[in-house]
């Protein structure tokens, strides 16, 4: 069996399952307990954690909030600026722009924004799924308060210029938040130069566990100021209420430290990997296309149509490989994917779209393996 699936979840590096072991049952303190060493001990971690996710992403520790994974930081800033918003503006308009190709977790909260009354703008993309500045410019209006478009898309790999995209929200004085999650440990980030104010992302995408993540909120130039989206006690400076998941959080700080030292070297090996793969599959079977931007992509995903063959009726021929499609039936959604759609993709090679994600623990062999499989499955 071999995993191809690692955009989808990866396995937690049992270096952070080791750094976590101990604040399970031994350190179990309550990191708000502030009167007795149980809950020093479970704070102190916890801030440890905060300083090495920030050192790896150059921002301040106090920017960062740990939240239970991307979605809710996602659902946070959206919401957080609504609240805002109309707390301090009673009644007028608001507008936001985000993207076609969002994660679900983003397109459906503007959704759920919208219901609300708010108008939404959900930009096009081009043909390798990226937005492009101009179209955002153009998009701005003068309620519009908050920019949200993904960095790296989740199915192609697509790498978003979140620099450009971001100095246009910036001189309109608009946040701008990016879903990160795919771009975490895959590209260097150094929020100190970037013109990002809100970034979300998650453990489980970097080997750390599933059901943590954070959002960086910017302090300084600008300072975001947006709401809460979680009430109750007083935890993470009072926005973001709840007992921290010290285990996890621990965790998401380990994951860090780990890829302050490993990416570049690991991304380089995933990459030549990823390249190896694609070219000797388009080597060995006609009528491959490459869904996403061949240059502007991370190095773990490969997203292809076959224009031979129906992934339906292969699945049971593919069986020893994890992989994800675009099909309806993989994305549980009876249109296929709504991201190879928004690049103009056509429904049948939607249907016979395939997604293949390295990681950690991918090996040339497995990858030699694969194509093996894929051929003697996809070659009529
Ligand atoms: N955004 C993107 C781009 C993702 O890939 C995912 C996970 N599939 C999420 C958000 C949601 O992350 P989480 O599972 O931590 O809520």
């Amino acid at each position: 069996m071999i995993y191809l699936d690692y955009n989808a979840t990866t396995p937690v590096d049992p270096r952070v399952l080791e750094a976590m072991l101990p604040y399970f049952s031994t350190h179990f303190g309550n990191p708000s307990s502030a009167t007795h060493a149980w809950g020093w001990r479970a704070e102190n971690a916890v801030q440890k954690s905060r300083e090495k996710v920030a050192q790896f992403l150059n921002c301040e520790p106090s920017e960062i909030y740990f939240t239970s994974g991307a979605s809710e930081a996602n659902n946070w800033s959206a919401f957080g600026v609504l609240h805002a918003h109309q707390q301090n503006s009673q009644g007028t308009p608001i507008h936001f722009i985000t993207s076609s190709v969002e994660h679900s977790s983003v397109l459906n909260t503007f959704k759920a924004l919208e219901m609300l009354g708010a108008e939404v703008t959900y930009l096009p993309v081009n043909s390798a799924g990226l937005v492009s500045p101009e179209s955002l410019q153009q998009a701005i209006r003068p309620h519009t308060k908050l920019i949200s478009i993904i960095w790296v898309n989740n199915e192609t790999g697509s790498i978003n210029d979140v620099t450009a995209l971001g100095e246009v929200a910036r001189k309109s004085q608009i946040y701008f938040h990016t879903d990160a999650t795919q771009a975490i440990g895959k590209l260097a980030v150094n929020l100190h130069q970037l013109p990002i104010d809100l970034m979300s992302f998650s453990g489980h995408k970097i080997y750390a566990p599933k059901g943590v993540g954070a959002l960086f909120m910017r302090q300084k130039n600008p300072r975001v100021a947006i709401n809460p989206l979680i009430f109750g006690g007083g935890q993470e400076r009072g926005q973001r209420a709840g007992t921290l998941n010290v285990p996890s959080v621990v965790g998401l700080g380990k994951a860090c430290e780990i890829l302050s030292t490993e990416m570049s070297s690991e991304i380089q090996r995933l990459t030549n990997l990823r390249d190896h793969l694609w070219s000797k599959l388009q080597k060995s079977i006609p009528g491959l296309t490459l869904n996403g931007d061949p240059q502007h992509r991370v190095g773990t995903t490969l997203n292809f149509s076959n224009s031979q063959s129906s992934i339906d009726l292969l699945l049971p021929k593919l069986q020893k490989i994890g992989f994800s499609t675009g099909a309806a039936c993989g994305s549980g959604n009876m249109q296929g994917s709504h991201v190879l759609r928004a690049m103009g993709v056509s429904p049948a090679l939607i249907e016979n779209s395939m997604r293949l994600s390295l990681g950690r623990p991918s090996t040339e062999a497995e990858i030699d393996q694969t194509v093996e499989i894929l051929k003697s499955a996809l070659i009529k």
